[in-house]
C-alpha cells in the first residue's frame, strides 16, 4: 500500500479526528483488521461481526503498534499519540476507502464470479498476465465484503492490473462488490448449485451473478462460460464485447485434444480467435480447460501473445487443499480436496480420482452445505455418480454424506463405509491404505476434513 495520510483517510470515509491528536499529514501504509496480527504503524479497522465486536480491540491494537484507527463510538480516554477517526460505520468506511484508493491508480480491473472455479481461475489468470505484467491478485479467498476491498487497499504504483475474486452467498452481494471493483473486464466461471438454499433455483443464481455488471466500467469486456447453458444466453446481453469459452463448437476460445498424465497435469488444443497452441496444464481435471481458456481470453485482451500465455499457463500452481497431489513415499498417493465442495466439484473430482494412476481408489467424501431442501437429491447424486466410476471404496461421513452412501452402496461400488464422524472413520482409513493407494478427501469447507488429510500424511 501506498501512504496515505489522515487528511486523506478523514476525507475518504467522511470522519472526524477525536481526542486531541491533530497531525493531519501523519500517514499509514498499511489497513488491517486483526488486531492480533497489526503491523507498526497500521491503522486499524474495527469490525462488527455476528460473534465480536472489533471495537472492543482498539486498546490491543493500539499498544501493539498501530498509529490509530477508526471507530464508530466516541471514547472514554483516547491513547496520546494515538489518532481515532469517527466514522458512523467502520463496514462502510472500509468500502468507502477502498474506492477512494483505488481512484489513485489508473489500472484495469478484472473480477472474477461464479459458482465453482473462482479462486482457481483467478490463480490462472494472474499466472499468466504476471508473464507480461505486475500484477495484484486477491490472496487466498478473500473475496467477500471486507476482503476485496482489503485487497484493493494492497495495491501499489508498481502493479499494472488487479485481478479480483468476487464471491456471493445472496442476492445483492455481487452488486455492492461490482460497486467498488468496478471492473473494465469481468469473468463468470459458470451456474451451478452453490448456495442454492439462499436462492431457490439456478436462475435466480444466475440474475444474482449478473449483478457483476452492475458498476462494471462502459462497455466492459465479458469473458463468460459458453459451455453453460444459462451464461450462453447472455450472448448480445451484455454491456460490451463478450467471448465465450468450452468445448463446444464453434466457442471463441475453444479446447479440445484433451490427454491427461493422470498424475500432474493435463493439456489441450487452445484455439482463439487470434491463434492456435497447446497448452500444458500443470492440475488435474478436465474442468481445468475453463479457467485456462479465460485466462487466455485476458492475456489476449491485454496484447499477449499465445506463447506468452502458454508460459503463463505451466506457472500455474492451485491455491493449498485445491486438489493438490500429495505423494507419500510409500506409493500411496493423496489428493486433498478439503478446501470445499460442491455437486460440481465433487464431480470433477472423482472423475479425477477414476483416472488417476494406482491400483486402489478410496474416495473420502463428506457432506456438502447450503444446498438447503436439495440436499439429499444432490448427495444421492454424487453416490450415483460414483457408482458410475471405478472408484474401488467409498468412506462416506457426517450427516448428509450417509445419502452418498446409501447410494453408492445401491450402486455396486467395491467397498461402502459410513461413519457419523471423522473420528470414527480414521481407523478405518488406516487400515484401508497399502502400497499403491489413491485417497481422495473432499468436503465442504465446515466438516474440517483437512485434518483427515493431516492424519492419512502422518500416520506410516
Ligand atoms: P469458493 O466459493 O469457496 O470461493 P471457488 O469458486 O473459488 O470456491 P475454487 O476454490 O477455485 O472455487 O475450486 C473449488 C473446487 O472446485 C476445487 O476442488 C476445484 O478443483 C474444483 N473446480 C474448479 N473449477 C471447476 C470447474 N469448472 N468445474 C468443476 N470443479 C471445479
Ligand atoms: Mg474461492
Amino acid at each position: 500500500m501506498e501512504a496515505l495520510t489522515i487528511r486523506e483517510i478523514l476525507e475518504a470515509v467522511n470522519g472526524r479526528l477525536l481526542g486531541d491528536f491533530n497531525d493531519l499529514d501523519a500517514a499509514v501504509t498499511k489497513v488491517e483488521t486483526d488486531s492480533r496480527t497489526i503491523s507498526d504503524g497500521a491503522l486499524f479497522l474495527p469490525l462488527n461481526g455476528e460473534r465480536f465486536d472489533g471495537h472492543a480491540y482498539i486498546n490491543a491494537a493500539l499498544e501493539g503498534g498501530a498509529a490509530g484507527c477508526l471507530t464508530q463510538r466516541e471514547r472514554e480516554s483516547y491513547l496520546p499519540g494515538k489518532f481515532y477517526i469517527k466514522v458512523d460505520s467502520t463496514h462502510r468506511a472500509l468500502r468507502d476507502l477502498a474506492v477512494w484508493y483505488k481512484h489513485r491508480f489508473d489500472i484495469p480491473v478484472v473480477a472474477i464470479t461464479g459458482s465453482v472455479g473462482k479462486t482457481t481461475t483467478k490463480d490462472m489468470v494472474a499466472a499468466v498476465l504476471s508473464e507480461k505484467y505486475e500484477v495484484l491478485k486477491t490472496e487466498g479467498n478473500k473475496n467477500n465484503d471486507i476482503g476485496l476491498p482489503l485487497t484493493l487497499l494492497r495495491l501499489e504504483k508498481k502493479h499494472q492490473i488487479a485481478v479480483l475474486e468476487l464471491g456471493m452467498n445472496h442476492a445483492g452481494e455481487l452488486d455492492y462488490l461490482s460497486a467498488i471493483a468496478q471492473p473494465d473486464v469481468v469473468l463468470i466461471t459458470n451456474i451451478g448449485d452453490s448456495h442454492i438454499e439462499n436462492f431457490g433455483s439456478r436462475e435466480k443464481i444466475f440474475e444474482a451473478k449478473c449483478e457483476i455488471f452492475h458498476y462494471a466500467k462502459p462497455g466492459a469486456y465479458a469473458i463468460l462460460n459458453g459451455d453453460d447453458p444459462l451464461l450462453a444466453t447472455l450472448r448480445g446481453h451484455t454491456p460490451g464485447d463478450a467471448v465465450f469459452c468450452g468445448s463446444g463448437e464453434g466457442l471463441d476460445y475453444r479446447a479440445s485434444e484433451l490427454e491427461s498424465d493422470w498424475r500432474s497435469q493435463v493439456s489441450c488444443r487452445v484455439d482463439t480467435p487470434r491463434g492456435t497452441c497447446r497448452m500444458d496444464i500443470p492440475a488435474l481435471g478436465e474442468h481445468m480447460i475453463y479457467p485456462t481458456l479465460m485466462a487466455a481470453a485476458v492475456g489476449e485482451r491485454f496484447g499477449m501473445k499465445l506463447e506468452e500465455i502458454a508460459a503463463g499457463v505451466r506457472n500455474f500452481a492451485p491455491t493449498k487443499m485445491r486438489m493438490n497431489i500429495l505423494n507419500r513415499a510409500d506409493n500411496i498417493t493423496i489428493l486433498d480436496d478439503a478446501y470445499n465442495a460442491n455437486p460440481q466439484s465433487m464431480r470433477a473430482a472423482i472423475e479425477v480420482l477414476d483416472g488417476y494412476t494406482g491400483d486402489y481408489k478410496i474416495a473420502v467424501l463428506g457432506d456438502m452445505f447450503e444446498l438447503g431442501p436439495l440436499a439429499s437429491v444432490l448427495h444421492t447424486g454424487v453416490g450415483e455418480f460414483l457408482g458410475r466410476s471405478h472408484v474401488d471404496c467409498l468412506v462416506a461421513v457426517g450427516e448428509l454424506a450417509k445419502h452418498i452412501y446409501d447410494a453408492a452402496a445401491a450402486q455396486d461400488v467395491p467397498e461402502c463405509h459410513y461413519f457419523g464422524s471423522k473420528e470414527e472413520a480414521l481407523p478405518v482409513l488406516e487400515k484401508l491404505l497399502r502400497p499403491g493407494t489413491t485417497v481422495l478427501v473432499k468436503a465442504s469447507r465446515g466438516m474440517e476434513f483437512e485434518s483427515i488429510v493431516g492424519y492419512l500424511k502422518s500416520i506410516t
